[in-house]
Order: structure tokens, then C-alpha cells, then sequence
């Protein structure tokens, strides 16, 4: 049976239609699903019985399953979830100064293999669907007993960061279809300013990600094209020039003023000298960033080494006292591996 979640609107319709129901079903089918959180046909109250019979002989309503959750002491909450197939991905819940952020995943794996990232270590298994992108962040809202949708002041998860597993942009008609859903008014409505996606720096879709209105990071790591060859095989492809240009063009698409994200984790001798911090301003000339330094997390068998904290800091200061915005990144349920670059599915983890 055909799972409604992430069914766009035009889609559901579309469904609609076809059992010869009239459009403003749709919209109210819409809001049991995406405002009140609805999984059973049965407590549909608005709509009739007949039809509440026939969506339940056709539809099933799946959220993924929680199969583990973890709770860190600074609050970050981390679950392992599972999709009808069995595949599994991590889900986490990080706590920000105004209430926080859930961050979900767009593949099973990832194809990128960055040298840093565990995740590129793991094999890409498949693309996440629109409707298991979606359904990451329902579960959270399960998770919090956060239905129906409260106000956005009222809210916890009041934010999404797409920078679990996976490249989002290798994923793009999916993340789209996802992302109009998450930020429908009568849904689940997150604001578009409330959502960032973070790429690696598959350039072609970066622009459009303007045309959503949604905020955008780059895993940047290098400033210059030697370094990134060696830590992200995608910089072959997308070389640093034609990753800047995308940005350019992204920012140009905005329609209100927005601040690209630039993370950059720091590689012990490899991208963390003064030169490297210089080169790095160089190379953003002509964009509006916001640096993003991220102390590097090991994991066991990780080439490379964490830069120390005091080369962190000179790196921040020579680029604050050049007006960048460069905090340090705090890190956030290490207690939990819960940390960037940290998710894995449960059964690669067996395997190791
Ligand atoms: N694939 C996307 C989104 C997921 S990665 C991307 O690469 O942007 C989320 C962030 O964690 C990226 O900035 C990534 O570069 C960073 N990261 C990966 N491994 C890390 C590690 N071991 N320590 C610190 N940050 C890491
Ligand atoms: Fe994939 Fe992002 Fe990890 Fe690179 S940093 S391997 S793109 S998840």
C-alpha cells in the first residue's frame, strides 16, 4: 500500500481525484496528516466514514520507526530510525540558544567519501524518499509530543539543519518535494528562514536552493584546490571556482539578504595555519559569509588529527579581525556520538 507521507499536494490531489473525491478534501486530508500528526484513518472526525474506510484500504500513513533513542546530558537527543526496507539512519535533536534544531538525513550512506567524515566511509546504499526525509523530522515531533503544530513560538524543534548522512543535492528532486512539504503553511509549516542545507558543493542545484527561499551551508574545509583535492573527491568534479560562482548565484537569486554558511573543520596541519586563514578570505571576496569553524571529531581509524585549541583560536581572531563572523563551533552531544560527521546507521556499525 502507497504511504501518504510526502505525497506533495498537487500529488495527494491528484490521488483524490482519481477516487472521485472533491478538491477540498485534499486540503483537509492535508491537515490531519501535517498539522494534527494524524497515523490512523479512523480518528479523522471531519471526514466522512466511507471515505475514512476507503483511504485505510488504499493508504497507510508511516512515520519511521524509533528503534533506539539517546539522550545526552546537554540535552541533544539522538534517535536511530527505520524505514519500511529495514534501512536506518540518525536523527538528532540539538539544542540551540532559542530552542533548537533537528537533523535529518537525505541518503542511506553517502557516495562523497570525504577523507574527515565517517559517514564517506560507509557505502551508499539509496537515496532517501521524500516522504522518509519528511517523516525523519514527524518522528521527532512524535518524540516531543509536538502535534498538533504548535505555534512557531511555542515550539521546541523549531528549526531543521539537512546535514545528517548524505549529500542533499545528489538527492534534489526528493529534498524539494520534502522541503515545499515541511514549510507548508497548513502543515507542518517551518519557515523557510528556519531551514538550512548544507552541501558538500555539488554546484549545479546550489542556485536553485535560492528559488526555495532556504538557507545555505558549504562543507568549504579547504581554501585553495590542492587541499580540497585531497579531502573531498567532489572538489574533482566541482572545483573550488565553480563552487564560488554557485554561490554568487545563489546569493543573486535571494530575495532577501542571506549569509552563506562556510563550515570549515579543522585538519591538523593540513588547513589550519595562518596562511590557510588568509587564503580563505581571499577565496570568499565577492560573497556574504559567515564562517563555521568545526573542531574536528576523530573516529577510530580517522587519518587525520584534531588542530589544537589555540590554532582554532588564532585562526578565528585573524579572521574576526577581518569582520568575518567565525565562532567555534560548540560541539553537541558528544557523549552520544551524536556530533557532526559522527552518523551511522546501526548496521555498519556492526560491520566494524
Ligand atoms: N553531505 C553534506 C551534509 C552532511 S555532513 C555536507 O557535506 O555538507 C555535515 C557536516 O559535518 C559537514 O560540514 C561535514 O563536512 C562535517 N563533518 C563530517 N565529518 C566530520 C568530522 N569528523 N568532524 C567534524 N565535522 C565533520
Ligand atoms: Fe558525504 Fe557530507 Fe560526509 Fe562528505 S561530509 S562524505 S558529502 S556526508
Amino acid at each position: 500500500m502507497k504511504n501518504l507521507i510526502g505525497l506533495s499536494k498537487n500529488e495527494l490531489n491528484a490521488e483524490l481525484i482519481q477516487l472521485g473525491e472533491k478538491p477540498f478534501r485534499t486540503k483537509q486530508l492535508w491537515h490531519w496528516l501535517y498539522h494534527q500528526g494524524e497515523t490512523d484513518f479512523s480518528e479523522m472526525t471531519t471526514l466522512a466514514k466511507p471515505f475514512r474506510e476507503k483511504l485505510s484500504s488504499l493508504y497507510t500513513i508511516i512515520h519511521p520507526k524509533i528503534i533506539t533513542e539517546q539522550n545526552s546530558k546537554d540535552g541533544t537527543r539522538k534517535w536511530l530510525m527505520e524505514f519500511e526496507d529495514g534501512k536506518q539512519v540518525e536523527c538528532v535533536y540539538i539544542p540551540e540558544e532559542d530552542r533548537g534544531a533537528v537533523c535529518i538525513s537525505t541518503q542511506v550512506g553517502c557516495a562523497q567519501g570525504c577523507k574527515f567524515c565517517h559517514t564517506g566511509t560507509q557505502k551508499m546504499m539509496r537515496n532517501l524518499t521524500a516522504g522518509e526525509i519528511v517523516g525523519q523530522f514527524m518522528t521527532a515531533r512524535d518524540s516531543y509530543g509536538e502535534w498538533p503544530t504548535k505555534t512557531d513560538e511555542n515550539r521546541m524543534l523549531s528549526n531543521i539543519v539537512v546535514m545528517g548522512m548524505g549529500e542533499p543535492l545528489y538527492n534534489f528532486e526528493n529534498l524539494k518535494t520534502a522541503l515545499n512539504i515541511l514549510m507548508d503553511g497548513d502543515g507542518i509549516a517551518i519557515s523557510k528562514r528556519k531551514i538550512t542545507v548544507s552541501t558538500a558543493g555539488m554546484a549545479d542545484h546550489i542556485p536553485e536552493l535560492a528559488d526555495l527561499g532556504v538557507k545555505l551551508a558549504i562543507s568549504l574545509h579547504a581554501p585553495n584546490n590542492e587541499i580540497r583535492n585531497q579531502i573531498m573527491p567532489i572538489n574533482k568534479k566541482f572545483p573550488l571556482e565553480k563552487l564560488i560562482t554557485a554561490c554568487k548565484e545563489y546569493q543573486a537569486r535571494c530575495e532577501r539578504r542571506s549569509f552563506i554558511t562556510m563550515e570549515y573543520v579543522m585538519l591538523k596541519g593540513i588547513n589550519d595555519s595562518p596562511e590557510n586563514a588568509q587564503e580563505l578570505m581571499q577565496l570568499v571576496k565577492g560573497l556574504e559569509v559567515k564562517f563555521n569553524l568545526i573542531p574536528f571529531h576523530k573516529w577510530d581509524g580517522a587519518p587525520f588529527e584534531p588542530s589544537d585549541m589555540q590554532t582554532i583560536k588564532n585562526f578565528s581572531k585573524i579572521l574576526e579581525n577581518h569582520w568575518f563572523a567565525a565562532p567555534i563551533r560548540r560541539s553537541r552531544g558528544e557523549d552520544i556520538m551524536a556530533a557532526c560527521g559522527q552518523l551511522k546507521s546501526a548496521r555498519d556499525k556492526k560491520e566494524i
